[in-house]
């Protein structure tokens, strides 16, 4: 077998954060998202989840709209801090965050495919070969949109879907079983891994756009 390295096309599963890794307060029928740190709280199964998918070798990019921050009623710095305590609990390799307040049209606020197609564009990642896990419609239709295979995770919420998600799921648990049922019926050549975690984290938020193009993670044959 050769020992040269080489490039396969990467796979990812994008994440929703409020309500898919964090518990959202439902109001209404509505989630909302946690207010401070102290209220930042993982979902059961988050953990297992993640890992399940980094065995696979599935890059974790949460895509997360956060127009709070844009309407001037939250702190982007109150964001980063939530997901400082996010990535020391899960293997996450990137975070996109729209901060746009939702009030003009925007590239990047989901259902627009503009976080994942960045980071496809980014990492060379086969997007026909990703996942996008979320709940809510705007979730399902920015993956959809970008062509991924989209995963419902259905809390019940008093909200219709507008497009259809190939898949339902009651957690991101079952959700990452689901994926990599899947991802296995493709044949790809890709098998589970003892090695897990991930390469580096990045963070971008399309209100402050990367000063650096990062380096995609290789993967060897
Ligand atoms: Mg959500």
């Amino acid at each position: 077998m050769s020992e040269s390295t080489s490039r396969r096309r990467l796979r990812a599963v994008f994440l929703d954060r409020d309500g898919v890794l964090n518990r959202a307060e439902v109001r209404s029928g509505k989630p909302y998202p946690p207010r401070q740190v102290a209220d930042f709280v993982l979902l059961p199964g988050v953990e297992a989840a993640c890992l399940l998918l980094k065995k696979y070798e599935f890059l974790l990019v949460v895509a997360t709209n956060q127009p709070d921050v844009g309407r001037g009623t939250q702190s982007s710095a109150a964001i980063e801090a939530m997901h400082d305590l996010l990535v020391q609990r899960v293997p996450i390799d990137r975070i996109e965050i729209c901060y746009d307040a939702g009030d003009v049209p925007s590239l990047y606020r989901k259902p627009e495919p503009g976080m994942l197609l960045r980071v496809a564009a980014d990492w060379e990642i086969d997007l026909h070969a990703s996942f996008m896990v979320g709940d809510r419609w705007r979730d399902i239709d920015c993956g959809n949109a970008a062509g991924c295979t989209t995963v419902f995770i259905d809390h019940g919420y008093d909200e219709p879907l507008r497009s259809l998600p190939a898949h339902r799921a009651s957690n991101l648990l079952e959700a990452a079983r689901w994926i990599v049922e899947q991802d296995q019926k493709t044949n790809r050549p890709w098998k589970e891994k003892e090695k897990t975690g991930c390469s580096a984290l990045y963070r971008y938020s399309s209100s402050y756009p990367p000063r650096f193009m990062p380096t995609a993670p290789t993967v060897r044959e």
